[in-house]
């Protein structure tokens, strides 16, 4: 099972080498890694990297849109590469790790610790700042959003 590296594993990650066998990523991954720190951890690694089928991009992306996860296009392209590779994602992006547990993918952190659960959210009133479970805070009467549980 390859492990899946999203681009904040090189971005963020310190001098600790990746300890997986076989790892992959998606060209878009390789285009986030700006600085010449990031680039040289990635170099340093042997990566193969491939793009996704277009149908596994479009399947996992219309999860995303579902789920209403805030996705970019690279993870979108992450989530599938590891859905045709049969392999394990590893990131730090809670977003990402969200969609990845939707699609029925294994995903880890490598950095902090991964999410519990999947689609954990709740709702808040930004006027009193209480959890609600309603769309419009009962004591405010203002409209409330969709934050994180
Ligand atoms: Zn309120």
């Amino acid at each position: 099972m390859p492990a899946i590296i999203d681009a904040n594993i090189f971005i963020h990650a310190s001098s600790r080498a990746l300890p997986f066998e076989t790892m992959m990523t998606v060209p878009a991954v390789t285009g986030e890694l700006e600085s010449f720190e990031a680039q040289q951890r990635f170099e340093s690694h042997d990566i193969t990297v491939r793009e996704p089928e277009e149908a596994t991009i479009e399947e996992i992306a219309s999860t995303a849109d579902t789920h209403n996860l805030s996705v970019s296009r690279a993870d979108i392209a992450l989530v599938a590469l590891a859905s045709e590779t049969d392999g394990r994602l590893i990131t730090d992006d809670y977003q990402l790790q969200n969609l990845a547990k939707q699609c029925d993918i294994d995903v880890e952190g490598f950095v902090r610790d991964e999410i519990e659960d999947a689609g954990s959210w709740t709702r808040q009133c930004p006027n009193c700042g209480q959890k609600r479970d309603a769309e419009t805070c009962p004591v405010c009467n203002v409209e409330t959003t969709r934050v994180s549980d």
